[in-house]
């Protein structure tokens, strides 16, 4: 695993080479995409809602109403932890600014897979 890199902060789009984890919660509503950051090699954990659509209107939960599975690529922002250089104050970034897609897997079909 390389070190990481304290590069200067800039937001730019990168092309990770190394393949990431896409976790899918149980209840399906959040998925967790894992792995090391293209730019600054810092171990990245992004942690994406999926399917909160806000106050629930006074109807109960039902066990089985989970969100459809995500499709397509979670944009993906580096959140290494560590400090960059440069990062403005008001960032709510926790890396150095690279960005990137990370394809979702598909789905586990209903009843599939154990
Ligand atoms: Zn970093
Ligand atoms: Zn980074």
């Amino acid at each position: 695993m390389p070190a990481h890199d304290p590069t200067t902060f800039q937001e730019t789009e990168v092309h990770p080479t190394a393949p990431f984890t896409v976790h899918r919660s149980d209840d399906g509503r959040w998925y967790t995409v894992t792995g090391d950051c293209p730019a600054c090699h810092g171990r990245t954990v992004f942690r994406v809602a999926h399917g909160v659509l806000g106050p629930l209107k006074g109807r109960w939960r039902r066990r089985d109403a989970e969100p459809e599975p995500l499709t397509g690529a979670i944009p993906v922002y580096c959140q290494c932890g560590y400090p960059h250089p440069e990062r403005p104050p008001e960032s709510p970034d926790a890396g150095c600014g690279a960005f990137w897609d990370v394809p979702v897997p598909p789905a586990t079909p209903p009843g599939g897979a154990p």
